[in-house]
């Protein structure tokens, strides 16, 4: 079961990007000093719904997280 963290930079668009950190899962993570720990998730929609519970606007990542990401 994938581990997921949220960025708490916020992107320009307003959102907050969930994603996976599997080692090689994604090229655009955070710096590890702007994740916040999700847990481990069955999938990227139960991360993102756990990560609104901090920030409301939250999005997966495109890369990581792609059938979570909502453009
Ligand atoms: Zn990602």
């Amino acid at each position: 079961m994938p581990y997921y963290c949220v960025n708490k930079n916020v992107q320009s668009n307003g959102d907050h990007e969930v994603h996976d950190l599997t080692p090689g899962a994604c090229g655009r993570l955070p710096l590890a000093s702007n994740q916040l720990s999700l847990g481990y998730h069955q999938n990227c929609a139960s991360a993102v719904q756990q990560a609104k519970a901090t920030y409301w606007q939250s999005n997966g990542c495109a890369y990581c997280c792609p059938t979570c990401h909502k453009s």
